[in-house]
């Protein structure tokens, strides 16, 4: 059990840096609400455009305007 937790430990910011690289390498993902399944131009989540930004893109987005702001 302690092996467990200890490589949960050591994998848990690997995992979080390569999903921020992921992020930053490609901010757009598809969207999950209208895609597959074709277009859907009256899909709210994305507008019709079938692109949206990931989660993580806005977490970096969110963070970069905090430090922009907090430091002018
Ligand atoms: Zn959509």
């Amino acid at each position: 059990m302690t092996l467990l937790i200890t490589l949960l430990v050591l994998c848990l910011p690997i995992v979080t840096l390569c999903y921020i690289g992921w992020c930053l390498i490609s901010p757009w993902g598809t969207c999950r609400r209208c895609r597959p399944g074709g277009k859907n131009r009256t899909c709210r989540a994305c507008s019709g455009t079938g692109m949206r930004s990931r989660i993580g893109w806005r977490l970096v987005t969110y963070v970069l305007r905090l430090h922009h702001d907090g430091t002018r």
